[in-house]
């Protein structure tokens, strides 16, 4: 899965299926992501000095990153992307159904030394 911080992706399955957010982080370890707005969960603070009122503080938690696909602006869908090489030597991603590409993934090789 080629997939950045910043990009929108749409959530495939799970409580939050089609839900549209932007990736706020990628733990490539775990193989998981945070996504804007998908699995959050709400944490009550109890009152107390510092919050007189108490609050409700929320938190995205991240999910697998195999539970999103990249959200294709052509088609208006997630779609499965591939990589490519561009003609100036750098790497893409492209949508398999549309063909646009959807972002640089490393810059062109320039071989001068
Ligand atoms: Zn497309």
């Amino acid at each position: 899965m080629h997939l950045k911080t910043n990009d929108i992706v749409e959530v495939i399955s799970g409580d939050d299926r089609g839900v549209r957010g932007k990736v706020l982080h990628i733990d490539r370890e775990k193989g998981k992501l945070v996504v804007e707005g998908v699995n959050r969960v709400y944490k009550h603070v109890r009152r107390s000095q510092k919050n007189p009122q108490g609050v409700r503080l929320s938190k995205e938690m991240p999910i697998q990153i195999s539970n999103v696909l990249l959200y294709c602006s052509r088609c208006n869908k997630p779609t499965r992307t591939g990589t490519r090489q561009a003609t100036d030597g750098s790497k893409e991603r492209f949508c398999r159904k549309c063909d646009a590409a959807l972002g640089q993934l490393s810059p062109s090789k320039t071989k001068d030394k």
